[in-house]
């Protein structure tokens, strides 16, 4: 299981980036995200979208979130841009993450996050050593992980499936697809 952590929320001010890790998250492979227990609205529009895009993605609020990196039984990536640079370590990660049931958990920060957690982080991972985003980062450490094969996933219990074309917005109701009918549109970006 892949999972991320969303370390710290600032209600209102972090709203839209933590709802942008989780949808990252499960756009990009991961199978659960775990935000602080003051994301509750995020955590709502983190699950809306899978009830219509569908899944499977979990949402998991979690009060003590030093407690959930500390006991975390697998492998923890603290995604920082003072840690190594992803290009060095993506190899190693891949192998921890290829043992028969073995868990990852990914750590992006908001506000600055405690000493704890680089020393608990079996890898502090920096994608460039620039400042910039932690959906940024998240993006390029779950695509290294899995090596493109991501974007070729198939989503179940689906409502709707956008239609991929080079021109125009099609999406189309996934339960009646043979059928061809109910397409509306609709913005979710
Ligand atoms: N100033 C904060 C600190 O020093 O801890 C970090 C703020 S940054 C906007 C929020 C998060 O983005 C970080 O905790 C980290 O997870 C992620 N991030 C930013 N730049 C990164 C980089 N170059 N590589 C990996 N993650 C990065």
């Amino acid at each position: 299981e892949v999972v991320v952590l969303r370390y710290g929320h600032r209600p209102g001010r972090d709203d839209r980036m933590t709802t942008h890790v989780g949808l990252t998250a499960r756009a990009l492979g991961a199978d659960r995200v775990v935000l602080p227990d003051n994301a509750g609205g995020p955590a709502e529009t983190i699950r809306d979208i899978t009830d219509r895009f569908g899944g499977p993605f979990e949402v998991e609020l979690r009060a003590d979130q030093k407690a959930a990196v500390r006991n975390f039984g697998g492998t923890v990536v603290h995604l920082t841009m003072y840690g190594e640079p992803i290009q060095t370590v993506e190899a190693s990660i891949r192998e921890t993450h290829r043992r028969p049931s073995a868990d990852l958990l990914v750590v992006v920060g908001g506000e600055k996050v405690p000493w704890e957690l680089y020393e608990r982080a079996d890898f502090n991972v920096a994608v460039t050593n620039q400042p910039h985003s932690e959906v940024a980062g998240l993006a390029v450490l779950l695509d290294r992980l899995f090596q493109g094969a991501e974007l070729d996933r198939e989503w179940v219990d689906a409502d709707r499936r956008v239609v991929p074309m080079a021109t125009g917005k099609r999406v189309v109701d996934a339960q009646n697809e043979v059928k061809g009918a109910n397409n509306d549109e609709r913005d979710d970006e």
